[in-house]
């Protein structure tokens, strides 16, 4: 017997039922991001793999374990071999220095929106393909408080309009400070978890060297009793930093935004600074992030770009699609007309008759091939079709079809064949519902 292929685990196909939602959720971010000035920007989707090493950090989970790399296909000069993007950061701090955008402009507000690929070990909500919409905005103009503000608005203004209440969803934020702080914060945590070290997970005690961060953002239960009997403060970041956070606070109160301060908010990443986020939602089950972010001041640097600050975040669109399940699904646009035909005739007109009101931008379809008028009209009934035209042996020899409403049952007759001239009637009359042009 021959084999049947599945997809591959930690996969899906979008299918056509769900592309409304997808597209509804796609266009409205195009939308709104336009709105707050982001242009996109599309890269490969896979890198060197050094690039995400060197970004995301030798000691993140992301670089550590869940990279899905393309071994037989490293080229010459390539220094580590190609891996899929886990991520769209990287890449477009790439993109931002190989081309120059510094010279252009001093701020570059940029979005994408894409698949990424991470090899987890796939749940609901975990996917090892999934799709992202994020921005970045990058430039000596992104240091400043109001930008913070704007990005972490933007998530919330991005979550809203694709349907979720700002009940559905919590937007968490804390500051990492600048690098300085955010060392003074790895040896407050090294100094406060050494005693108790023996009591955390596995994963923890490695990453208690490796990226003592990370410890704040596990899930184990006792990991988490640990951290929840630590003191946290502040008290790690400088005067300037905590000034900063506090303008972002500030400017996040002015526009009316409901944010919980988080002092275990830390994210992952080794490229974060100052400002972190993470939006999430409780009908997510385990897997609860609908989206995260934060401020990158050194990153672009460090990949040999000038020293410019950025800030950026990105949001799953499968997790809030999963938050969006108990919601009203966008309806898909619907045929506006469905062609039935009774012999050979008048399938030949009828077909042509179909192409003319295509190239009106009018959405139809056909039977292709001739069946009772009964399973025609069924097809017609299954399409959704706004009306049914039909044209039998009577219209065929008066070169007319017979126009009915499905939801009304109103019919009439127009005239209409083989040419645009004879069916001009039809076509206004379509048009003029569709609101399209003649
Ligand atoms: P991250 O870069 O890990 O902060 O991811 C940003 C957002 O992408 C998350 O908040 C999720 O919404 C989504 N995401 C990350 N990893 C996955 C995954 N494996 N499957 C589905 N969505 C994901």
């Amino acid at each position: 017997m021959n084999k049947k292929f599945s997809v591959p685990r930690g996969t899906a196909d979008i299918l056509p039922d769900d592309i409304a939602s997808w597209q509804f959720i796609e266009a409205t971010a195009r939308n709104v991001l336009t709105v707050y000035g982001y242009k996109q920007i599309i890269t490969p989707l896979f890198e060197e793999t050094e690039l995400f090493a060197r970004s995301m950090g030798q000691t993140s989970d992301v670089v550590q374990k869940q990279m899905l790399t393309l071994q037989s296909q490293r080229q010459e000069g390539e220094s580590a071999g190609l891996a899929l993007r886990p991520e769209g950061t990287a890449a477009v701090v790439r993109s931002y220095i190989e081309n120059s955008f510094d010279r252009k402009e001093t701020l570059s507000k940029l979005f994408y929106i894409g698949p990424m690929f991470r090899g987890e070990r796939p749940q609901k909500g975990r996917l090892r393909q999934f799709h992202q919409i994020g921005v970045e905005a990058i430039g000596p103009e992104s240091a400043s408080p109001y930008l913070d503000a704007e990005v972490i608005r933007l998530s919330v203004e991005l979550l809203t309009q694709a349907g979720l209440q700002p009940a559905d969803f919590k937007l968490k934020i804390n500051t990492l400070g600048s690098n300085d702080d955010k060392t003074n914060f790895a040896k407050f945590l090294r100094e406060h978890l050494q005693p108790a070290r023996s009591g955390l997970c596995e994963d923890c005690q490695d990453r208690f060297e490796r990226n003592v961060f990370r410890v704040l953002d596990c899930k184990n239960k006792s990991c988490q009793a640990l951290v929840a009997k630590l003191d946290l403060n502040h008290a790690y970041l400088s005067a300037d930093s905590r000034k900063y956070f506090a303008d972002v606070c500030l400017a996040l109160d002015s526009l009316g935004i409901k944010y919980e301060k988080s002092l275990t908010l830390v994210r992952g990443l080794d490229y974060y600074t100052h400002t972190v986020f993470e939006i999430s939602s409780s009908a997510l089950g385990s897997q609860d992030a609908l989206g995260a972010g934060g401020r990158y001041n050194n990153l672009v640097s460090q990949l040999g770009g000038p020293a410019v600050d950025a800030i950026g975040f990105a949001l799953g669109v499968e997790r809030i699609l999963l938050a969006l399940v108990d919601h009203p699904k966008p309806a898909s646009r619907p045929l506006k007309v469905f062609i039935v035909t009774l012999d050979e005739a008048s399938l030949r007109r009828g077909f042509q008759i179909l192409h003319i009101l295509r190239r009106h931008h009018i959405a139809g379809d056909m039977s292709y091939r001739l069946s009772s008028m009964k399973s025609q009209m069924r097809q017609a009934d299954k399409s959704g079709a706004e009306f049914v035209m039909i044209i039998g042996e009577e219209e065929y020899k008066k070169g007319a079809v017979t126009l009915k409403q499905m939801s009304s049952g109103k019919q009439q007759e127009l005239k209409a064949a083989e040419s645009e001239r004879d069916c001009r009637a039809l076509i206004e009359l379509l048009c003029q519902e569709t609101g399209s042009q003649t």
